[in-house]
């Protein structure tokens, strides 16, 4: 490492625990993080200013004004002109720490796409905001023999723990009661930030630990890991930390059936949102501003970017990606949007 190094990243050589050696480490590591919302902008920010080599970030959604409250690296402008967050917290990074490969994908992660997205890491950090999702974490990392950080922040309360395949007990340990793929959820985790909102400060709180346990793993000292799920809750300054025992008869890191990955493809349309339903990508590249210009004369305030097309069709908004797929705010019912997609998009 040359001087200049040595004295940007002197505060954590300084750092015994750490020190030159780890520091070494880490700027020779990678990570992929899973969803770039509250905490994976804040995981993010961690991790690239204390010098991991490469970060890869997967998230499909674009920035809107009630995401500046608590997703930390996004501005006003990223709103108004309603950037990809994957693109937007690539900038931003990128300004923070030009020593940093930073590499933003704007996509869904499925089951389909997962194992390629994220092999060739060696750590998966859960950045998601969906249990659909993180299960599809776990059985892929478990597949792929790669640690990965769960962690999750609703209202005043969030949790964390680090999965070492073969070593630790996984998320489905933790929440599948008898290894029976049911509906998972882990206590106070059923509400979402859309139901009930979220402090940033227990976001701030989770993606610390979870940063914390990234940088031991990525610089070489796993003896330092936690070991346990912590929980916390900033409102009622409540702490907890317990160990989760592995569950030998587990689906996922006992009978490696990895029925999250493997079993049923995605359904086309998920809700997301209060009020928005999203429509999956078809595996099809659209001419975003071919399709701007001939909607121009049927629908209102068209307004198209690199990444996306945005249309109102009063009392509902769309908004296309390039691969096809597309969100419809104003609705839950998944028959409207299914026909103001064919209708406007196509078939
Ligand atoms: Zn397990």
């Amino acid at each position: 490492m040359d001087t200049k190094l040595q004295e940007k990243y002197s505060r954590q050589i300084l750092f015994a625990p750490l020190g030159l050696e780890g520091q070494e480490r880490l700027l020779h590591s990678s990570a992929v993080l899973v969803g770039c919302g509250a905490l994976g902008t804040a995981v993010a920010n961690l991790l690239v200013r204390a010098g991991v080599g490469r970060l890869r970030i997967i998230d499909r959604d674009f920035v809107e004004p009630s995401n500046l409250q608590r997703q930390t690296l996004f501005e006003e402008s990223d709103a108004r002109d309603a950037l990809p967050k994957a693109v937007a917290a690539e900038r931003r990074l990128r300004a923070a720490n030009s020593g940093v490969s930073v590499e933003g994908i704007v996509a869904d992660l499925t089951p389909r796409n997962a194992e390629e997205m994220l092999t060739g890491f060696p750590l998966i950090l859960d950045g998601t905001d969906n249990f659909e999702t993180r299960f599809v974490v776990n059985d892929a990392a478990l597949k792929l023999n790669v640690p990965w950080i769960y962690a999750a922040a609703v209202a005043s309360y969030g949790l964390t723990m680090t999965v070492l395949p073969g070593e630790s007990a996984c998320l489905a340990c933790l929440v599948e009661a008898g290894g029976a793929r049911g509906t998972p959820a882990a206590p106070g985790m059923e509400e979402t930030c859309d139901t009930v909102g979220v402090l940033n400060s227990i976001v701030g709180v989770i993606a610390s630990i979870e940063a914390a346990e990234a940088l031991k793993l990525l610089s070489g000292r796993p003896g330092a890991l936690h070991g346990r799920l912590i929980s916390c809750d900033v409102w009622s300054g409540r702490f907890q930390s317990i160990r989760v025992a592995r569950d030998p008869h587990c689906r996922a890191c006992g009978r490696r059936e990895f029925t999250y990955l493997e079993g049923d493809a995605q359904p086309q349309i998920t809700m997301c949102g209060r009020d928005s339903v999203q429509i999956h990508e078809r595996r099809r590249a659209l001419d975003l501003a071919e399709l701007g210009r001939r909607l121009a004369p049927a629908v209102s305030g068209v307004r198209c970017n690199d990444f996306l097309l945005r249309f109102a069709v009063p009392p509902y908004e769309m908004t296309v990606f390039a691969d096809g797929r597309a969100v419809i705010k104003g609705t839950r019912d998944a028959g409207v949007a299914r026909s103001l997609y064919a209708r406007y998009i196509g078939a």
